[in-house]
């Protein structure tokens, strides 16, 4: 019988922890807070931007919202970015992804402090864990690893198969796996024998962004299979990039979707808000 990693219940064990951090904080005077910038009005953005929010409050975490219009500038994305940078009572500033299309998202990256950079992506944050110095990490893939790891799940010496290589999910991932000294294969759109090179797994990770792609073919007897895909199909119903029903029964451990990765993203960024604080 296979183990179903629930992140629900692990997210919520997190944020519960992140209470207790952010009370000791308050009782020292310090107050962790949050700026959340969204440019324009993407449902799925305003969506992610709203539990954020209710995430923060859960947890005590102040959160300020920038709600711009559509036809900000770069330059005054850049100046209020600029300002947040400055201003001491911020820990952390989020921007929310993806952007209008006249705004270069990179240049927007590159102009949050490392220091405030809760969700990881600044170059500096990413050559941090590239070479294994303290820095904020992804969302996703540091969230994939607590999951792995409050599930009891062994990832030392373990063969482990990231198929996604995208700067905030697969590049992330495979460095994170190899820090907590994984073997690690990264395999994108081009790997020849997907196949084969995914059965290879003990811990087989996908981020690919297509549903069910993954069926019971690509994974190993007993393996350990983390989803982080996730599609609404016709009629509503949430699904991932593994095809659930035909690949459960052949592993050890899996992730559902929804249910699994997708809560821990955001008590991630919580997490680095009140790393952040401290
Ligand atoms: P992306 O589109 O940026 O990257 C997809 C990667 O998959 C690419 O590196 C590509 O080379 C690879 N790929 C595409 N087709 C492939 C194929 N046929 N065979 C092998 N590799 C292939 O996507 P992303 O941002 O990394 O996200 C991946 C999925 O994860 C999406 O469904 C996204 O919605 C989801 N996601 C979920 C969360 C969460 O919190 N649960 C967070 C981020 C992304």
């Amino acid at each position: 019988m296979y183990q179903i990693i629930d992140g629900k219940a692990i997210s919520t064990q997190l944020k519960d922890e992140l209470k207790e951090r952010v009370s000791a904080l308050k009782e020292q005077g310090k107050q962790p807070c949050l700026a959340v910038i969204l440019v324009g009005e993407d449902p799925a953005s305003t969506v992610y931007v709203g539990n954020k929010k209710k995430a923060c409050e859960y947890i005590g975490i102040k959160s300020l919202s920038y709600e711009l219009p559509e036809s900000t500038t770069q330059e005054e994305l850049l100046a209020l970015i600029g300002k947040l940078n400055d201003d001491d009572s911020v820990n952390g500033i989020l921007v929310q992804l993806p952007l209008p299309k006249h705004i270069d998202e990179d240049a927007v990256i590159q102009a949050i402090s490392p220091k405030k950079d809760v969700d990881g992506f600044h170059p500096q944050s990413v050559g941090a864990l590239c070479i294994g110095q303290p820095g904020f990490v992804s969302c996703t893939p540091a969230g994939i690893i607590e999951l792995l790891k409050r599930s009891n799940i062994e990832i030392a010496g373990k063969e482990c198969v990231v198929i996604g290589r995208s700067n905030i999910v697969g590049k992330p991932m495979s460095l994170l796996m190899l820090r907590e000294n994984a073997t690690v294969t990264i395999c994108h759109s081009k790997t020849r024998d997907l196949k084969e090179v995914a059965r290879r797994a003990d811990i087989l990770i996908v981020a690919i962004g297509k549903p069910k792609m993954i069926t019971a073919e690509y994974v190993k007897e007993g393996a350990v299979v983390i989803d982080v895909g996730i599609h609404r199909l016709e009629g509503k119903k949430l699904c991932g990039d593994v095809d659930f029903d035909d690949v459960a029964p052949h592993t050890s451990a899996i992730t559902p979707v929804p249910g699994g990765v997708g809560p821990m993203t955001i008590a991630m960024l919580m997490k680095n808000c009140v790393d952040a604080g401290e």
